[in-house]
């Protein structure tokens, strides 16, 4: 262990360091509690610390007080130096964090069961950290996991609701213009129908692996339902959200993933509706997706493989 000896008495200092190390642990000593606390505060993964009470500055109450304030990682176990017999510091010393006293006169034997405790207590606190980090690393990935579609690897229905919370509120905030690009499978009913499910995943995962590919840091990307996606760009117009969905469509369609239960081209294809808002509409992200989805619908019903724009203030839809 790693022990780190505070006492302004010379010779007593000595003592105890000589003593500590002899039982093989490595011993750091300080002269009066100041100094211990710098000591302390610069090294890191002191096991121990044993104090004197009575020092000049800050005294061993003190320095047992700011390391218990301190909160860090390991656990230091803290003993104090008494005068035999002293009850009530023993008590103040408990109350303030310590875990044990030591009498003085130094007593070697007494020394080495206290450093035994000390050592037990660590290596639990020691355990107990390692097992929350772990806890900690396995509930993140969980989260993680719980907010991504497994087929994709894009975010999911919760992941996406979370989000545009967020975006919502920075709508409201800042009133910030977001896009909303709304895509859809064509036909995959039919698709699904003639190749069979696997392969239908299969398109899935290719369309989604387009999606993902053309957002930038900041865009995110959901499945958004069964053959749905969706992709926020935040502070983004609609123009620009136009241009990146048309060469989604493109991508996709330069794919050639044969499609031969559809009129040509007989590759899949697919539709996209794009909408954006600023903040000052109150719905907002309600808004957006309704706007989004209404785009797409017109882009079904003109014939797929296409992207149209929300019409905004009722200027009708934009051809793309
Ligand atoms: P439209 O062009 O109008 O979008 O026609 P569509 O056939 O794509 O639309 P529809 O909503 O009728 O069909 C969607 C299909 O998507 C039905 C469903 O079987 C399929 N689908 C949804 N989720 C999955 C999935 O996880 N895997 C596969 N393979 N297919 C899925
Ligand atoms: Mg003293
Ligand atoms: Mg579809
Ligand atoms: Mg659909």
């Amino acid at each position: 262990m790693r022990v780190l000896v505070a006492e302004d008495e010379a010779v007593s200092r000595l003592i105890l360091q000589r003593a500590v190390e002899k039982l093989g642990h490595e011993c750091l000593s300080a002269n009066d509690g100041e100094q211990a606390w710098r000591l302390y505060r610069e090294t890191s993964g002191v096991d121990v610390v044993i104090s004197d009470w009575m020092m000049p500055g800050t005294d061993g109450l003190e320095l047992c007080r700011r390391i218990r304030a301190e909160n860090r990682d390991g656990y230091t176990y803290f003993i104090f130096l008494t005068a035999l017999g002293d009850k009530e510091h023993l008590r103040m010393g408990l109350e303030a964090g310590a875990d044990d006293y030591l009498s003085k006169p130094l007593d070697r034997e007494e020394l080495e069961v206290r450093l035994i405790s000390a050592s037990r207590v660590t290596s639990l606190h020691r355990q107990l950290s390692e097992q929350k980090s772990e806890l900690e690393r396995l509930n993140s990935r969980l989260a993680e996991q719980a907010r991504t579609d497994p087929l994709t690897g894009l975010g999911n229905r919760l992941r996406m609701e979370e989000d545009l919370e967020v975006l919502h509120a920075r709508m409201q905030r800042y009133g910030q213009t977001n896009c909303a690009i709304l895509l859809d499978i064509d036909l995959f009913k039919p698709y699904n129908d003639t190749y069979g499910h696997p392969a239908g995943d299969e398109v899935l995962r290719r369309v989604a692996g387009v999606i993902g590919s053309y957002c930038r840091s900041g865009d995110s990307a959901y499945r958004y339902g069964g053959e749905e996606f969706l992709i926020i760009l935040p502070e983004q117009q609609l123009k620009t959200g136009v241009s990146i969905a048309e060469r989604l469509r493109r991508t996709v369609e330069t794919l050639e993933i044969p499609h031969d239960a559809k009129e040509p081209p007989g590759f899949v294809t697919i539709s996209a509706g794009v909408a954006a808002l600023s903040g000052e509409d109150g719905e907002a992200t309600d808004t957006l997706l309704k706007e989004a989805d209404e785009a797409l619908y017109e882009a079904k019903r003109t014939g797929r493989n296409r992207v149209k724009s929300a019409p905004g203030k009722g200027t009708g839809f934009d051809d793309r």
